[in-house]
């Protein structure tokens, strides 16, 4: 169901031919970046937000057993993205409506 196209069995090994932040995003991380404790890898909600809108997205993420930190992979945080210019252009008709959302001041 909409799988990578391309299959990439391991991490790429170039990671020294990319910039700074990005080299960072793509290394793989053992320790929590905040506080240098634990990961593991859980199944999590994430709201994201885009114009008027809002989406929960389930991903798997790296999340810090101490502080609850979430680390997530670059292809989740471009499917966040993705997500996010389709909730601002209300190219929501793929999305499964999951009640109504509320502002409390
Ligand atoms: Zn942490």
């Amino acid at each position: 169901m909409g799988g990578p196209r391309h299959s990439v069995p391991t991490r790429p090994r170039t990671v020294g031919q990319l910039a700074g932040k990005e080299k960072a995003d793509m290394m793989p991380v053992e320790k929590c970046p905040v506080c240098g404790g634990e990961l593991a890898e859980k199944e999590v909600e994430k709201l994201l937000r885009g114009g008027l809108h809002t989406a929960v997205v389930r991903v798997r993420a790296e999340v810090c057993l101490h502080c609850g930190e979430r680390l997530y992979s670059q292809e989740t945080v471009r499917r966040f993205e993705d997500i996010r210019s389709k909730l601002e252009r209300q190219e929501t008709a793929d999305f499964r409506p999951m009640g109504r959302s509320f502002q409390v001041v």
